[in-house]
């Protein structure tokens, strides 16, 4: 059974004698407070010697003090939390009064329709909060410059209101919350997806990881690349694309309206965990053996499997003008992508894009949402802008 039970990790380690370059903070500032002890004037040049030089800087096993956030050096996840503020929304703030009366109508929606709609939050309502507890409980911990740490902080509280979006859907259409929640437990294509992330978490999760060897900054890398581009940027975008069917049919607007806040949010995050990911390899060169690149093809491979065994699931007989074949193409064509993007060679030549109108979702610049339903109001000074 899965299970992800905060209260099951084991309790934090006892303290530790503090490290070196501490003990050295906390003697120099002992003899400053100590006129006794100060036998010539304050060493000024020990404490300016503290300060961050941008070039020292690592996303991984950093020497330098992760409190300083500047000097900046990786400018871009500066840039992805800054864009990630601007496109601030909340759940509540849309109205479900159109998809709530169509739930309740039984001529509203088809049986397959509804079946959908429900697969698919039992697959999402617990996915973000997987995700927000490898943020939180892992990855976090792990990265050493501030400014991709500031950023990881902006995406968990975006994980949050993404839990709470899925939560809002089940609750306005009056859904068994049992059941729904419960659907990672209960529904084997959404068990079997989760049973293959949940191990990459929980090896970030385990106190007694730390990085530091290449076996561990593999681990670490390994992690990374399930969760920003088998997570994220793979098994979101089945659901992704039906729920958007849905509402380019005008059907369950309120929902699709949510899920394309969530998905804008989302390809930020893949794309920040990209970016991530092949600062790491810059910096690690090592790391990227060929041994290990095999042994990522074959997690791609397994997670278009999954992910296609979750569209059939979903969809068994086809419904919206979507069916499961189609996505089969659409996996392929997004894994070619992932693959490219962290720089492995295409893992399914000349897969073409089923669906381009999701292209247009999420690669665009559009200056107001799809749907036209609201303008964001928390943009200050600038437009709209799609990643
Ligand atoms: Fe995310």
């Amino acid at each position: 059974m899965l299970s992800w039970d905060d209260e099951a990790t084991p309790a934090a380690p006892a303290p530790k004698a503090a490290a070196p370059e501490q003990q050295t903070r906390l003697q120099t500032q002992e003899v400053a407070l100590n006129p006794a002890l100060v036998s010539k004037p304050a060493a000024a040049t020990d404490e300016t010697a503290r300060r961050v030089n941008a070039a020292d800087k690592r996303i991984i096993n950093g020497q330098t003090d992760v409190n300083q956030l500047v000097p900046f050096k990786y400018k871009w996840a500066w840039d992805k939390y800054l864009a990630g503020c601007a496109n601030h929304w909340m759940p509540q703030e849309i109205n479900m009064q159109r998809d709530i009366e169509l739930w309740k109508n039984p001529n509203g929606l088809s049986e397959d329709e509804r079946r959908l709609v429900k697969r698919n939050l039992g697959f999402f309502v617990t996915a973000d909060s997987l995700a927000a507890n490898n943020i939180v409980l892992g990855t976090y911990r792990h990265i050493t410059a501030p400014e991709c740490r500031q950023y990881l902080l902006r995406q968990a509280f975006e994980e949050a209101i993404h839990t709470h979006a899925y939560q809002y859907i089940v609750e306005s259409l009056g859904l068994d919350e049992g059941e729904i929640f419960n659907a990672y437990n209960e529904v084997e294509s959404i068990r079997d997806k989760d049973q293959f992330l949940i191990p990459f978490i929980d090896v970030l999760t385990n106190p007694e990881f730390k990085t530091g060897t290449t076996e561990a900054d593999q681990t670490l890398l390994r992690s990374l690349i399930v969760f920003a581009c088998l997570m994220e940027g793979l098994f979101f975008y089945v659901g992704f694309t039906q729920i958007l069917a849905l509402g380019r049919q005008n059907k369950m607007m309120g929902a699709a309206e949510q899920y394309q806040y969530i998905l804008r949010d989302e390809s930020m995050h893949c794309n920040f965990g990209i970016d991530l990911i092949n600062t790491i390899k810059m910096e690690n060169p090592h790391l990227w053996t060929p041994e290990f690149r095999d042994e990522i093809k074959s997690l791609f491979l397994r997670a278009v499997e999954l992910e296609y065994r979750y569209a059939e699931d979903t969809m068994p007989r086809g419904v919206l003008g979507l069916n499961a074949p189609m996505f089969k193409g659409y996996l392929r064509f997004i894994a070619n992508r992932r693959a490219q993007q962290i720089g492995l060679e295409t893992l399914f030549p000349q897969e073409e894009n089923p669906f381009p109108w999701m292209s247009e979702m999420i690669d665009l610049k559009k200056e107001r949402n799809f749907f036209e339903t609201r303008v964001i109001e928390y943009q200050t000074g600038g437009a709209l802008s799609w990643e």
